[in-house]
């Protein structure tokens, strides 16, 4: 037990802050992303995981590729937006017209700004209100954000290019949209999804880790006509695999809650849970989620 517990403090301190996660790569090396196809009209940008600096470039970012011009899901950090064309202009010569970002953090909008203000940018109001906060959207740079927002659901497009926008409740932040593209059957997540391991819970921005399991099961119900789920940070996904985390979640939150009922402290409701009965599991940022729950409901 003493041992276990020793490992889990070692993979907590290893495991990467928010603020690290967003922050641009070191000045250097080749600025390389790769590129999934998904269908003939719809390729993934990946490159994704976060954990190696030299070649993390932000969220997986979703290329549209429509009739009237390519729509992007989210990206990346600051300082790809170039690789981003390249990787785009390599499987079509249509122009970027749109840029949905799904959540408010800087590996998700980090190009905003490159892209340009000709871009319509589209996201739901409260990521909206929480990227007003940022530097990176201050003063001539506020035309950089969303120009366009939405509440609860909206739908731009129609038949094969259609997209529907959805707004589920807080998790991640208070503003995460998911993304359909019904025509592909294919939902984008963001960081609703983003990894096999405790969810990241962004207080400073509305996120709830008490919420998130509810929010989950709210898509869950709600989008049923799709074949694959592309997650925040990791590969292609299927709808039962967001049906596990939907459990994942809803297990280690009502962990934590009850643990602190029960008057345990944070380390000791990490080291009584257990990612084993999940394949595939990490438990590097489970310290990280029961945190924001002991944050949320403490008095
Ligand atoms: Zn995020």
């Amino acid at each position: 037990m003493k041992r276990l517990f020793l490992i889990g403090t070692l993979l907590a301190v290893g495991s990467l802050s928010l603020a690290a996660m967003q922050q641009p790569p070191a000045a250097g090396g080749p600025k390389t992303i790769d590129i999934v196809k998904l269908k003939d009209n719809f390729y993934v940008l990946t490159s994704s995981t976060p954990g190696n600096q030299a070649t993390f470039s932000g969220g997986n970012v979703a290329v549209f590729i429509t009739d009237g011009g390519v729509t992007l899901v989210d990206d990346k950090l600051a300082g790809w937006g170039q690789a981003v064309l390249d990787k785009v202009k390599s499987v079509t010569s249509k122009p970027i017209t749109r840029i949905i970002n799904t959540h408010t953090h800087g590996d998700h909008t980090g190009n905003n700004n490159f892209f340009g203000a000709s871009v319509e940018i589209v996201a739901q109001e409260n990521t909206k209100a929480n990227m007003m906060k940022m530097d990176a959207f201050k003063g001539d740079n506020a035309k950089f954000l969303p120009a366009k927002t939405y509440t609860d659901k909206t739908t731009i497009g129609s038949g094969k290019d259609r997209i529907d926008l959805y707004y589920f409740g807080a998790g991640h932040t208070n503003g995460d949209t998911f993304v359909v593209f019904p025509a592909l059957r294919i939902l984008h997540t963001g960081d609703m999804f983003a990894w096999k391991d405790g969810p990241l819970c962004d207080r400073n921005n509305g996120g709830s880790c008490v919420a998130f399991p509810q929010t989950l099961s709210k898509v869950i119900a709600a989008v049923k006509d799709v074949d694959t789920v592309i997650p925040g940070h990791s590969p292609m996904q299927t709808p039962k695999d967001l049906q596990e985390f939907q459990r994942f979640v809803a297990d280690l939150s009502k962990h934590a809650q009850d643990s602190m009922k029960a008057g345990k402290s944070v380390d000791d409701a990490v080291a009584s849970f257990s990612v084993a009965k999940y394949p595939g599991y990490k438990n590097e940022r489970v310290k990280g989620s029961i945190q924001a729950v002991y944050d949320e409901l403490k008095k």
